[in-house]
């Protein structure tokens, strides 16, 4: 019995720590140079581990929002409000500051900091938060949008946790209305045993462990947030009896399910959906190519006389490098032709617009030009014929 207090508070303390680690630390760590999630504003590019995502790369994004969702969907279907108790921030943040709550000073120093460093970690998602100290340590203050960006957030963080707290998960928060709808009678819940509530003792342990203040004898409702607090203080309880306490996780109004019985109909199409588009974005994914790639013929170029055995071709490529590592471009042509330049390097993120020229003999009427990525990935090929 123990072991099942300490590992279930011990499992959520784990986690909290280290979603809000993940939050604080995921600016500050560079991938390829860049930060490993940013959206950076003036570019309008999205840094994702390593990844350059574009404007028209967009759809990705989208899909990727659309997998998340249905993940949630999915989550919330079929464990209930575990997202609220376990891993949402709103929970996390009002726990690491509870305790403190009796000790006003240091309650509102605590508080202060923390909506201050939540405010600056996400406009970090925004700008770089090593360009963001460097320019202040410069004497350079932030810009006007940065700053009003920031009281916008800091704000309503501050009032958060200073008034309304655990009020906002039943009365703001608009997931928290969505759940219970998505609820179906074999959802996860935390409940009274329906088959040992006659063993209570009345003496309100699970009341006062409860955060938002509810009594799960009554029912959960709204205002419960899952957090299993109420759950391990009656296992606290009956720890003496040597018994498991009187409230438990429910499957709806069961103990256990069946893999059939959880397997149910919205299950099965919500994991489709979830896979469906996840694997559009995999798949997506792999066809963006790190390289921009535009080419077209030079009408205004005449092939020289001296080299009339030859009909020269001349084309604009367009070249941009949307990665941070340096990229080689190949050129050929079906049938084998001579190119020049045959290799173009791109540095990071580099822009450059290279004049093509192909020499095609007298016999050739049509040729195909063939780009490749650094070596081996067939990036673009287009048919011209001879002018
Ligand atoms: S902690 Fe358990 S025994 Fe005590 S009041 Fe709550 S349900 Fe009853
Ligand atoms: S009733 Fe239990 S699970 Fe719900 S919020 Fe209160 S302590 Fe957490």
């Amino acid at each position: 019995m123990k072991r099942r207090v300490l590992s279930l508070q011990g499992w959520r303390w784990g986690v909290k720590f280290f979603l809000a680690a993940t939050f604080f630390i995921l600016p500050w760590i560079k991938v390829s140079g860049e930060s490993a999630l940013r959206f950076d504003v003036p570019t309008l590019k999205l840094y994702f581990l390593g990844k350059t995502l574009y404007l028209e790369d967009f759809f990705l994004l989208l899909l990727l929002t659309l997998a998340f969702t249905f993940l949630f969907l999915l989550i919330t279907l079929a464990f209930g409000r575990i997202w609220c108790g376990w891993c949402c921030p709103q929970t996390v943040l009002c726990d690491f500051t509870e305790k403190l709550q009796k000790r006003k000073v240091l309650f509102y120093s605590v508080i202060f900091l923390l909506s201050l460093w939540v405010s600056l970690t996400l406009i970090w998602y925004f700008i770089s938060p090593y360009e963001f100290w460097e320019k202040l340590f410069r004497g350079e203050p932030p810009g006007r949008l940065t700053t009003a960006f920031f009281i916008l957030i800091f704000v309503p963080t501050f009032f958060n946790f200073l008034y309304w707290r655990r009020t906002f998960c039943a009365k703001i928060c608009p997931y928290a209305r969505a759940q219970t709808v998505l609820f179906d009678d074999k959802t996860l819940l935390i409940a009274l045993d329906p088959e040992r509530k006659e063993e209570c003792i009345n003496c309100k342990a699970c009341v006062r462990a409860c955060p938002v203040k509810i009594d799960i004898r009554e029912g959960s409702g709204i205002a419960c947030i899952a957090c299993a607090e109420c759950l391990s203080a009656c296992d606290r309880v009956f720890l003496k009896k040597e018994k498991p306490g009187l409230i438990r996780y429910l499957w709806g109004s069961k103990k256990g399910l069946t893999l059939k019985e959880f397997f149910r109909p919205a299950i099965w199409i919500t994991t489709l959906l979830f896979f469906l588009s996840l694997g559009g974005t995999i798949f997506y994914s792999f066809k963006i190519n790190p390289v921009e790639i535009h080419l077209g013929r030079d009408l205004g170029f005449s092939t020289p006389k001296e080299a009339r055995e030859n009909t020269i071709g001349a084309f604009w490529l367009s070249l941009e490098n949307k990665n941070k590592s340096p990229q080689k471009i190949k050129i050929s042509t079906v049938p084998f032709l001579k190119v020049v330049p045959e290799e173009i390097v791109l540095a990071s993120e580099e822009k450059k617009k290279v004049r093509l020229l192909v020499f095609v003999p007298k016999d050739i009427k049509k040729f195909e030009i063939k780009i490749y990525l650094n070596q081996k990935k067939l990036v673009k090929s287009e048919n011209f014929e001879v002018l």
